[in-house]
């Protein structure tokens, strides 16, 4: 009877949470938990390459060495909670060992990618003003296609 609630658990858990996989160009498979435009996925991601190559952080060419093997999973949600060393915060994105989270919009992209910049370098944005890292990521901010907006087209009346 226990194996059977939790096999019924499991299954109502997995209905609830769907999964859609995009691929990207390049870096690797998005799952997320509604579907995503495949338009929108291919320029944001040209997006974070021009501007990482622009900014000399990443040249274009190192761009797909340099995120392969990086897992993303985008939300359904704005914000959740999240835990650090300073106590939780509302976060929109997090990157933790080759994983990033996104939200719905999937607007900390650029942002998460830089934190795999950084890996095993700085995980508090040390220096980010300096390196030109938050001025790439507020141009992203600026210029990206949100995940969940509808695709473009006729809407009708
Ligand atoms: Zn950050």
């Amino acid at each position: 009877m226990k194996l059977l609630l939790v096999f019924l658990l499991l299954v109502s858990c997995a209905h609830v949470r769907g999964k859609f996989y995009t691929v990207t160009p390049c870096v690797n498979v998005i799952e997320s938990e509604f579907p995503i435009s495949q338009p929108a996925v291919d320029f944001d991601f040209g997006l974070a390459r021009d501007i990482l190559d622009a900014r000399r952080i990443c040249p274009r060419e190192q761009f797909c060495t340099a995120f392969t093997g990086v897992r993303i999973h985008v939300r359904t949600g704005y914000s959740w909670y999240t835990n650090t060393s300073r106590g939780p915060v509302l976060a929109i994105g997090t990157y933790l060992q080759n994983k990033i989270d996104l939200n719905n919009t999937g607007s900390a992209l650029l942002h998460e990618l830089l934190h795999h910049l950084e890996a095993g370098i700085s995980t508090d944005h040390d220096h980010w003003w300096e390196k030109g890292y938050y001025a790439a990521d507020l141009e992203f901010g600026t210029l990206y296609q949100a995940f969940n907006s509808p695709p473009s087209g006729p809407t009708g009346n």
